[in-house]
């Protein structure tokens, strides 16, 4: 029934050159699960190849099989998933213990062979499930979340031979290593830390053990709060800008008075520094919906943004209080409102919300027409659709192309002297310095060329953002 030595020693060359899964010696073989177990056990005590034997012995739940399944030194963890047992609502460990004894009453000599020195199926991992818990544990101290996502690597070859044994000798259905080590972990880090939502996306907490190293790293997922800010001061960009002088390096220089930022503040700066401070944040990103030269206002019920605080360690956000901490801070040169909770979904949103804006821009102008020819010229451009080449002031930094945006409405209009001032709605991204002085003829139609004279902007305030 079994090869000879010579035939053996032909597999073996064959083996050498690869065409094991060619050649099989045991093609004529009665398949091993209906041979009687007993007359099984005793025949692989002759065979001591345990490459071959595992070949021919039944697979759980079979007794044979899971009797193997111990003598190759599998821990109960792995026992308990691979034995094709279930017990509801045990931990697996426990089931691995039960299906241990019950082996051991049919088997009593039944002992792991001398050579093994881990579990083959998951390699002892299951024996540091402290170890990792406590790593978990220490690596979330002092964050507030409710809902983590759990992340396992394993090395790819352990993957690769766990795969193998299991499909050799576990049960059909056996629960892969990763999902038990993974139910595992949860399930002792929630004993100890009661109320975690584990979760399959989007966590507050990310976790990662490498299975080579047991090492655990917590990944604290940013929060985000959305608001809208009026900025009641000129001067003042919207996110940081490092300092042109020394790019913003550490401990900064002469011209930037050690700060490292070409202006004192930004909106960035005095909306997130406040958020970053209560919440326990390492850093932030400011979102804004579209934004305004330095030297523009921003009023009416201000401009949408998202603050975006990273690995906060507090999520609870009394919006008010924060509010309030931000705006007194900031003194009068910008003011928030609307505060509320808000998600990564809704940068997206607001970087692609394409809103209409009203304006207030204020100009001189030599015109010689009347204040009435004035009015009814500028107000001529309701509703036209403006050709703008790309503005020489931004020309450095943006593609040179023509832009098509349309004048939704123009109101308000006052001629006091030679300054004229009124209100403009119009489309996002709407050049609205460039409408009134025309860039030198490169936005067409424009109020200059509607006046035919030169006009000089004095100054342009954000009315409002038609955003939401
Ligand atoms: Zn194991
Ligand atoms: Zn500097």
């Amino acid at each position: 029934m079994y090869p000879d030595s010579d035939e053996e020693d032909d597999w073996t060359k064959y083996a050498d050159t690869g065409y094991t899964s060619t050649y099989d010696p045991w093609a004529d073989m009665v398949p091993a699960t209906e041979i009687e177990e007993e007359e099984l056990d005793e025949e692989f005590e002759e065979f001591d190849n345990s490459d071959f034997r595992s070949r021919d012995i039944p697979r759980c739940p079979a007794p044979v099989g899971i009797e193997h399944t111990i003598r190759i030194g599998t821990c109960n963890h792995c026992l308990g998933r691979v034995a094709g047992v279930r017990i509801a609502g045990d931990p697996i460990d426990l089931v691995g213990e039960r299906v241990r004894s019950k082996a051991l009453e049919r088997d009593a000599d039944l002992k792991v062979n001398d050579d093994i020195d881990c579990c083959p199926f998951c390699e002892d991992l299951f024996l540091e499930l402290d170890l990792i818990v406590n790593r978990i544990i220490a690596a979330i101290d002092g964050v507030e979340f409710s809902k983590a996502q759990l992340g396992i690597h394993f090395a790819k070859d352990h993957v690769a031979a766990e795969e193998v044994l299991r499909s050799t000798i576990a049960a059909t259905g056996s629960r892969p290593l990763k999902a038990t080590l993974s139910d595992a972990v949860q399930f002792a880090v929630s004993e100890k830390i009661p109320g975690i939502g584990w979760v399959k996306e989007r966590p507050e907490v990310m976790l990662l053990l490498d299975t080579l190293t047991l090492g655990v790293n917590a990944d604290v997922r940013s929060l985000f709060l959305y608001g809208r800010y009026r900025k009641l001061a000129g001067g003042i960009p919207q996110t940081r800008w490092p300092c042109r002088a020394c790019r913003g390096r550490e401990g900064g220089c002469e011209s930037c008075n050690g700060t490292g930022q070409q202006y004192p503040h930004s909106i960035q700066s005095l909306v997130c520094e406040p958020m970053v401070e209560s919440i326990g944040a390492t850093s932030d990103a400011f979102h804004g919906m579209g934004r305004e030269d330095i030297d523009v206002r921003c009023l009416g019920t201000g401009r949408p943004f998202v603050a975006e605080l990273k690995s906060p360690l507090c999520r609870t956000v009394d919006f008010e209080k924060l509010t309030k901490i931000i705006n007194k801070a900031a003194k009068k040169q910008i003011e928030i409102q609307g505060l509320r909770a808000s998600n990564r979904a809704e940068v997206s949103r607001i970087k692609e919300t394409k809103a209409e804006k009203s304006y207030t821009i204020r100009f001189t102008c030599e015109s010689t027409f009347s204040d009435e020819e004035i009015i009814t010229r500028i107000e001529s451009l309701a509703g036209q659709v403006l050709e703008q080449k790309t503005p020489q002031r931004v020309a450095h930094r943006r593609a040179d192309k023509v832009r098509k945006r349309k004048v939704i409405s123009i109101e308000r209009i006052l001629v006091e002297g030679n300054e004229v001032e009124f209100d403009v709605r119009c489309e996002s991204g709407t050049y609205v310095k460039e409408l009134v002085h025309s860039d030198e003829g490169r936005t067409n139609p424009s109020v200059a060329g509607l006046l035919e004279t030169d006009c000089e902007v004095i100054w342009l305030d954000v009315k409002d953002i038609h955003a939401d």
